[in-house]
C-alpha cells in the first residue's frame, strides 16, 4: 500500500520505529525521570505535527522547539504537551502567552524585558533557565547569579519550570572529564538558584548521547533529540536504535553515454568508460547537500550503490548506473535502508542532524 502512495521523492516515516527507539530510551532512565522531546526544526526534518501528535500517545513529558513560531504550529495543531521554546524573541512574548508556551531565559537582561511585559500585561508565564556551564551558546555564568537573584525576586511573575544545562561534548569519550565539570558546576548553580527561589524546579542536561554516557546524571529530565530519529551519536548502542527514516526517490530516465561524455552543469561529470547513467528525481533543493556531486556521494538502486555523476541540479540528480540492472521509475534510496545516513554525512563533513534538517518542505513526508 505504501508504494502506491510514492511519487518522486518522499521521506518515509516510521512511526513504531521511532516509538521503539523512544521505549529504548526509556529503559535506560528511571521510572521518574520526565522526557523531553526535541521537535524543533520540523522535528530533525520528520514533520513536527505528526511525531508531537505521536509522542502525546508515547506520553512523553514535554516537546522543545527553538522558536515560538515552531510552538504557535503545534498548538494550532492541538497540541497540549507543555512546550520549551529554546530561542524566542522580544517580538514574540504576545504569543508565546496567547499560546502558552514557555520560553528559555537566558540572560539577565531578557529576564528584565520578559518580567517587565508580564508585569505590564498583568499575567505570568513559566520560563526555563539555561546555565552556561562550558557550552559557551546562550545562558547564565556563575557571574550572572547573584543579578540573578534579585530578579527573580523583583519579577515573581516569572516561573521557573526548570533550570538546565547543555553538554558540549556528550557524544565523545575525549570529554568525559570536561562533560563531569560542567555537570558538578550545574549542581552548584542550581543550589544558588534554588536556595533564592524557596522551590525547587525541574533539572535537566542530558541529550541523546549524554543520556548514553552518563545515565547518573539524568536528574529530573532529559532532552532527547537525534536518538529518537534512530541516530546513535555516540557509537555505543549502535544496534539498539531502528532506522526512522528513509529519503527515497525514483529513476526518471536512463541515457547510455560513451567514454568521454560529459554529464550536467558546468561539464562536471565526465564518463571514464562507455556506460550508461539514470537521472533522478532530487536535487538540491530537496535538501540533497550538492557537495554531494561528482562521486562524493553514493545512492541505493535494487540494493547496489553507485555514485552521483557530475553536479547535483536543483531538482535532479545523474548516477553512474553502468553495469546495473536497472529500470526507469525504479526506487532510489537517497539515506537509509542500507545507505548509512552517518557516513553519506561524513563524505561531504557534516553530521547526520544537518542533512536530516536540510530535507525541505517540498518533500512529502509519508506516515506508515
Ligand atoms: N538540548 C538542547 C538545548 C539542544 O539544543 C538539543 C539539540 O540540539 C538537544 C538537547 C538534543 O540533542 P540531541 O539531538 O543530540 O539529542
Amino acid at each position: 500500500a505504501l508504494q502506491e502512495r510514492i511519487h518522486g521523492t518522499v521521506l518515509e516515516i516510521n512511526l513504531n520505529a521511532l516509538r521503539k527507539n523512544f521505549t529504548f530510551y526509556k529503559s535506560l532512565l528511571k521510572p521518574s525521570t520526565k522526557t523531553m522531546i526535541m521537535v524543533k526544526a520540523f522535528a530533525y526534518g520528520g514533520g513536527a505535527t505528526e511525531i508531537a501528535h505521536h509522542l502525546e500517545q508515547l506520553k512523553a513529558d514535554y516537546l522543545a522547539v527553538a522558536y515560538t513560531d515552531e510552538g504557535v504550529s503545534l498548538r494550532q495543531e492541538k497540541i497540549k504537551l507543555p512546550i520549551m521554546v529554546l530561542n524566542p524573541v522580544q517580538e514574540s512574548f504576545g504569543n508565546l502567552i496567547k499560546y502558552d508556551l514557555e520560553p528559555v531565559v537566558y540572560s539577565l537582561s531578557f529576564f528584565r524585558q520578559l518580567g517587565e511585559y508580564c508585569q505590564s500585561n498583568a499575567t505570568t508565564i513559566k520560563v526555563h533557565l539555561d546555565l552556561d556551564t562550558g557550552m559557551h551558546r546562550l545562558g547564565f555564568g556563575e557571574e550572572d547569579l547573584e543579578a540573578l537573584g534579585t530578579l527573580l525576586h523583583q519579577f515573581p511573575a516569572l516561573q521557573i519550570a526548570s533550570l538546565y544545562t547543555h553538554l558540549a561534548g556528550a557524544d565523545e569519550a575525549l570529554h568525559e572529564g570536561y562533560s563531569k565539570r560542567q555537570l558538578a558546576q550545574f549542581q552548584s548553580m542550581c543550589s544558588t538558584i534554588k536556595g533564592f527561589l524557596g522551590y525547587a524546579p525541574l533539572m535537566h542536561a542530558l541529550n541523546s548521547a549524554g543520556i548514553v554516557r552518563y545515565p547518573a546524571h539524568q536528574l529530573d529530565m532529559v532532552r532527547l533529540g537525534i536518538g529518537l530519529y534512530g541516530i546513535e551519536v555516540n557509537g555505543l548502542h549502535e544496534n539498539a536504535l531502528q532506522p526512522v527514516s528513509v529519503l527515497k526517490t525514483t529513476i526518471s530516465q536512463i541515457k547510455h553515454l560513451k567514454k568521454g561524455d560529459t554529464v550536467g552543469y558546468s561539464r562536471k561529470g565526465t564518463m571514464d568508460h562507455d556506460g550508461k547513467i539514470a537521472t533522478i528525481a532530487i536535487g538540491y533543493a530537496d535538501g540533497y547537500d550538492r557537495r554531494f556531486s561528482n562521486g562524493t556521494g553514493q545512492v541505493l538502486i535494487n540494493g547496489q550503490k553507485a555514485p552521483v555523476i557530475g553536479n547535483i541540479c536543483m531538482d535532479m540528480t545523474m548516477i553512474d548506473v553502468t553495469g546495473m540492472n536497472v529500470h526507469e521509475g525504479d526506487e532510489v534510496i537517497i539515506y537509509g535502508h542500507g545507505l548509512s545516513l552517518k557516513e553519506q554525512a561524513k563524505a561531504i563533513g557534516t553530521i547526520p542532524y544537518e542533512l536530516l534538517t536540510n530535507i525541505s518542505s517540498r518533500v512529502k513526508r509519508v506516515y506508515y
